[in-house]
Parts: C-alpha cells; structure tokens; sequence
C-alpha cells in the first residue's frame, strides 16, 4: 500500500488487509468444496429424456491473471439418460468451480465435464456470458471485455438441431442488445 501512494496506518486501510484475505479466501472457497458432496445426494432416477434447461445462473469469478472479477450468466442444458440432478445444485455447481482463480474457457469446460461425469447424461452444453473488469476497468481496448464461451457435449456437439433448441431457448431472454459477442477469451493475460 505503501507503493502505491497510501498510508497503511489511516483508519480506513488499517483493517484491510485482513478484509482482503477473508474475502479471497470466501472468492476461492471453491477449492476447498467437495463436489460429491454438493451433488450426490441430488441425484435422482428418471425415466424421462426431455431437456433440463437451467439459465440465466448468475456467476462471479477470478481472473487469474489479474485477480480481478469477471461475472455474468451461466446456462445450462442436458438430456438426461437415466439420472438427473437436483434443480437447487446446479448454481451450486457452478459456484464450485467460480469461485476459483479461473479463465472463462476452462470454468464452462468443468462444469460440462462435471454434470457429463456426476450423470453420464446424453449430451450436456454450457454457454457462460461474461464481463471482465481485468478488461473494462483498466480500458484495454484492444479487445472485448465481454466474452461467451461454450461446451458442447454428446447430443449438443453432434446434433445441430438439439444445439439450436437449447440455442434458441437462451436467447430469448439474455440477448442484450448492443453487447458484442466475443467467441475468444476476453482475458488472456497478455498484459
Ligand atoms: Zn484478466
């Protein structure tokens, strides 16, 4: 702090550090959380193969190239093949693996890989919509502080008309207009 220009000892800093390490700590609590144990106990046996949709789960993550957050929404589909997870743990899901020093690539990827691997369903897809603070707060124009990302599994990678379905769900209501879509990262930590 003291590099920066600032008096450690004002009243305001004073209790800051130990603010900001109780803070990092709740933001990177993901780590310490036991996945099993967040979902196994919602798993649950159907004899169904509808699509479970679950959009619009607000998310807040650590870029971990600069520690600062990028947030936004989650959506979620699968088609189960015999089992399905409890609606109430998916955002819980999600929060697992958000609250992590992450890139938006790899967070859309675990929870793919997570609810492929919890339920073996026949196809799963994330798609994460963010805004990066690492970007838009120290004005870095060169590309978008706000990024998608996808998975695709199964029956969404291999069957365009099931990835349109879900597709076109989403859409309807996080569709904002005038936001650029960014297929790329909007960190990569080049700078
Ligand atoms: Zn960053």
């Amino acid at each position: 702090m003291t590099d920066l220009g600032e008096d450690p000892d004002r009243e305001g800093l004073r209790d800051t550090p130990k603010r900001v390490e109780k803070a990092y700590k709740f933001l990177t609590s993901g780590y310490g959380a036991d996945i099993d144990q967040v979902v196994n106990n919602a798993l649950f046996t159907v004899d169904y193969s509808e699509m479970v949709i679950v959009k619009d789960i607000d998310f807040y993550s650590l870029c971990e190239h600069h520690l600062l957050p990028f947030f936004g929404k989650c959506h979620i589909a699968y088609i189960p093949s015999n089992k399905v997870i409890g609606l109430s743990k998916v955002p819980r899901l999600v929060d697992v693996f958000a609250r992590r020093l992450q890139v938006q690539e790899r967070l859309t990827n675990q929870i793919a890989d997570t609810i492929r691997d919890k339920i073996a369903p026949v196809g799963v897809a994330v798609v994460m919509e963010a805004t990066h603070l690492c970007m838009s707060m120290r004005g870095v124009e060169k590309q978008n502080s706000f990024a998608v990302t996808s998975a695709m599994q199964g029956a969404f990678r291999d069957n365009a008309r099931t990835r349109m379905e879900f597709l076109e769900l989403i859409k309807l209501r996080s569709a904002v207009p005038g936001i650029r879509e960014s297929a790329g990262y909007a960190c990569v930590g080049e700078d």
